[in-house]
């Protein structure tokens, strides 16, 4: 079995020693010694820490950073977005996940929740590029009885091709599904025990125009569907009141907090105070590169951090609470076996320099992991036991770049 030996590394403030094997954390001790065997890290300057989990994405959309920005939700999606997306090809969806990844890698995400079509694209570019996913095939009405079945087989024929990729379905959002395609998705879900993934009030005029179709609030709409429940994964989830709030958590739906698209596309104010009162499962996204206008789980977290503060004091959302929503909340939801650096984990960890003059002085590694630092201080990443960047380098990057920047050539 292939052995990683990461000698001499910081972990919660002491030095030790750790081995992986295989695809786990196999021992942590600062006795340990490296074999022949250990393919040895030497770790004298690096700390090591859980990366991010994205809960929210459409890694795809990277080919589209700064397409269209300053404008609201409803002008953005209906006159630039879609239209531009109606004309992506496969190989551009592949090409524009890859480039996503390479960003995510170069961050500190190891697992990101996607919601987008031509899966099978994204699928090649992820499992091609070794990190966590769950990938979420999207359905809408307007797509048609053919493409909508089309996409259900798909996330079969995918379901259980890599243990890494979770495929699940993605009812892109309350405005765009029908009733009857809501619950068929959930039935699909529950049958072949899959995550549903979708985006929920979003915005006030979400909120109004479902008050005026159906008589509810999207949570109370889907609620009375039977659909919400603890394979749901909730994006952005801004228009709520504490009782919708109440509803979401007693159904044990996760919520994924997307502050950057928030402001961006100004769609209001996380209730990030509420939901940290009421213990919600929140999780953190950047949501797709048009509305961010990158993958940045540090940058992200500090958003979050940043904006509750502004809205409820200073007091709310400490940097550790926010560590839990982008970082431990995740392997939880997803049902994976990861989220810390602990004997018998998921081998997947950062290696932070320490020489990196963001973390000087480091009074508090937490602190300094959120607040301060950028994802330059990220040296290592491992995912599943195999190193997928070292020195800052990933394999193949000049190529991803290359591709990527021909692709884009298209469209301007
Ligand atoms: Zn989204």
């Amino acid at each position: 079995m292939k052995t990683v030996f990461i000698k001499n590394v910081l972990l919660n403030g002491t030095k030790t020693n750790i081995r992986i094997s295989g695809n786990l954390f196999s021992e942590i001790d600062p006795s340990l010694v490296p074999t022949e065997n250990d393919e040895l890290i030497e770790a004298d300057n690096f700390a090591i820490v859980p990366p991010f989990y994205n809960a929210h994405t459409h890694a795809a959309m990277s080919l589209l950073r700064g397409y269209a920005d300053d404008m609201a939700l409803f002008p953005w999606l209906n006159d630039y977005i879609w239209p531009f997306e109606a004309k992506m090809t496969a190989d551009d969806i592949y090409i524009g996940t890859r480039l996503a990844i390479l960003e995510m890698i170069k961050s500190g995400t190891v697992f990101y929740n996607d919601m987008y079509w031509m899966m099978d694209s994204v699928w090649k570019a992820t499992d091609e590029m070794g990190i966590r996913a769950c990938l979420g095939v999207s359905f809408m009405d307007f797509l048609g009885e053919e493409k909508i079945q089309k996409s259900f087989d798909l996330v079969e024929e995918y379901l259980h091709k890599s243990p890494m990729i979770q495929m699940s379905v993605a009812p892109h959002a309350p405005y765009t599904v029908s009733d009857k395609l809501w619950i068929r998705c959930a039935d699909f879900a529950k049958q072949h025990h899959t995550i549903m993934h979708f985006h929920l009030s979003e915005t006030e005029k979400e909120v109004k125009d479902c008050v005026a179709e159906h008589g509810m609030t999207p949570v109370r709409w889907l609620d009375s569907l039977g659909v919400l429940g603890p394979n749901c994964i909730a994006a952005h989830v801004v228009h709520v009141d504490e009782e919708e709030i109440q509803i979401l958590k007693k159904r044990g739906v996760a919520i994924a907090h997307n502050p950057v698209s928030n402001m961006k596309l100004s769609s209001g104010f996380f209730k990030s105070a509420l939901m940290e009162q009421s213990s919600s499962n929140v999780l953190i996204g950047t949501d797709g590169c048009s509305s961010n206008n990158n993958l940045d789980m540090i940058e992200e977290s500090k958003f979050a951090a940043m904006i509750a503060k502004c809205n409820y004091g200073s007091e709310t959302l400490p940097v550790n609470t926010v560590i839990d929503w982008s970082v431990k909340n995740g392997p939880k939801v997803f049902g994976l076996n990861g989220g810390e650096i602990a004997v018998g984990k998921l081998a997947d960890a950062l290696l932070i320099n320490m020489n990196n003059e963001r973390f000087v002085p480091n009074f508090n590694f937490n602190s300094n992991w959120i607040y301060a630092s950028s994802c330059e201080a990220i040296d290592t990443m491992i995912c599943n036991g195999k190193i997928v960047m070292r020195n800052r380098h990933v394999n193949g990057e000049e190529e991803i770049i290359s591709s990527a920047k021909q692709c884009a050539k298209k469209w301007m």
